[in-house]
């Protein structure tokens, strides 16, 4: 690999004014068979699904963690797990990396089974120890502290991913890439369409001191801790910086208050705040315009796809052609291999809570199983891409649906 790669600013950097009229270097400081942008839910599963097919993977995150919104904003419920099977039982079914993740957490005693409600609700420092120690395992090359901020196309595909660090601008080159930021951020820079949906954006906190018989928040493995939902504003543009300083201020705060009020309560005089989460409850951003867009309708009405990667249930009750349904009431249903595949860059797959699912689904679509069942469907088509050398387009689906099947995955109703 070249040590340095050429990169004009004037193409990495055109919103930058002073830096549109010379060329640059931008050193290249990693390179792989697969990068995965994000190291969220969906990031970890794409790079360890990636990693243990036998590729070569580099995963860039902004933060010092792993695990995204589900350990760094408390997110911790694994509810989008439930659903209706065909049955007629409503049944939780955590297969291919969820299944491990829940395996190895339960190993640890650090999962609440939180049977009947809303699903098993992990901690959150062994879930990033845990997260950790799966993609040392398979020799994922983790680039914390490393904010992605453009990339490199040429033609129809990505060169390389640059990155922003506190020693400066570097890239990252690779075969595959796969979006796991969340936001969508690769697939904006790679020219791909998409909705930007607004959502109401809050947080999640813990306490402790709370006592056993207290009702209180969703109670986790630790005694006496529980974790809180904070419910802000509706309709929020989360890509609006601004907005989103003003609302970590306004949530830290009532997170502060809320908390003192607790102590207030009957039995709550040990109530503490444990923690406030490290990341804003942003539920929704960018979500990719892709080669098939997933659909509610779909997901009631049992559709199947020839090209499904993985199956997903559900969080909440919604109201359907004027009926309200509960979540034991709605069906497992499928996720199509096309809701992961852009429709201009030949080498993005996009995985998590950006991948493309209509309006109706974002509740269900975005929720942590989901995204760690898109993820390592991603990773896998990123790697046998890279071992056969054709793109996610081309790969036949036959071949990346029998290595799921291999590894857990589950495919049918
Ligand atoms: C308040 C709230 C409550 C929720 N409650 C639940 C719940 O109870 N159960 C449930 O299942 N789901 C819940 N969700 C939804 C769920 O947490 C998210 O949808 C899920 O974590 C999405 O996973 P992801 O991997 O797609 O993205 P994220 O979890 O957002 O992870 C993205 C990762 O990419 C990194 N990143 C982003 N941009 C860049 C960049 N440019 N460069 C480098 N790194 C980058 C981020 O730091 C992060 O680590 C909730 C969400 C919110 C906001």
């Amino acid at each position: 690999m070249n040590k340095h790669f050429h990169i004009f600013c004037c193409f990495l950097l055109s919103l930058c004014l002073s830096c549109t009229n010379s060329g640059i270097d931008v050193p290249v400081i990693a390179g792989g068979d697969v990068v995965v942008v994000g190291g969220g839910p969906a990031g970890v599963s794409a790079a360890y699904a990636a990693a243990r097919e036998g590729a070569q993977v580099v995963l860039i995150e902004r933060d010092g963690y792993l695990g995204g919104l589900w350990t760094g904003g408390l997110v911790l419920p694994l509810n989008a797990s439930r659903a209706l099977e065909k049955d007629g039982q409503a049944r939780q079914s955590c297969t291919g990396i969820m299944g491990e993740m829940v395996s190895r957490l339960e190993g640890m005693d650090m999962i609440y089974p939180n049977e009947g409600r809303s699903g098993p609700v992990p901690d959150p420092e062994a879930t990033k120890y845990m997260l950790q120690c799966m993609l040392e395992e398979v020799g994922v090359q983790v680039i914390y502290y490393a904010l992605a901020c453009d990339i490199v196309k040429k033609r129809d595909s990505i060169k390389a991913v640059i990155i922003e660090t506190k020693g400066g601008r570097l890239a990252v080159t690779g075969k595959q890439f796969i979006d796991c930021t969340g936001d969508g951020d690769v697939f904006a820079w790679a020219g791909e369409d998409f909705d930007l949906r607004k959502y109401h954006i809050g947080a999640m906190y813990r306490v402790g001191g709370v006592p056993e018989e207290m009702k209180l928040g969703t109670r986790t493995p630790i005694s006496g801790v529980r974790v809180m939902n904070i419910r802000s504003e509706d309709d929020q543009n989360g890509l609006d910086v601004l907005n989103n300083s003003r609302l970590q201020n306004l949530i830290r705060k009532r997170i502060w208050e809320e908390t003192q009020d607790l102590k207030k309560k009957e039995g709550g005089e040990n109530i503490y705040l444990l923690d406030t989460p490290a990341k804003l409850g942003i539920r929704m951003t960018r979500v990719l315009k892709g080669q098939y867009c997933l659909t509610l309708d779909d997901s009631m009405k049992w559709t199947e796809f020839p090209d499904c990667i993985g199956l997903a249930g559900r969080d909440a009750t919604i109201e359907y052609n004027g009926t309200k349904y509960k979540w034991s009431e709605r069906p497992i249903w499928q996720i199509p291999y096309r809701s992961l595949l852009p429709v201009k860059t030949a080498n993005l797959l996009v995985a998590g809570r950006c991948c493309c699912f209509d309006e109706g689904l974002t509740w269900d679509a975005r929720e942590v199983g989901t995204c760690i069942v898109t993820g390592q469907a991603a990773g896998t088509a990123a790697a046998l891409c890279a071992r056969e050398n054709t793109s996610p387009g081309k790969l036949q689906v036959d071949s990346l649906r029998s290595v799921l099947r291999e590894r857990g995955v589950r495919l049918e109703f």
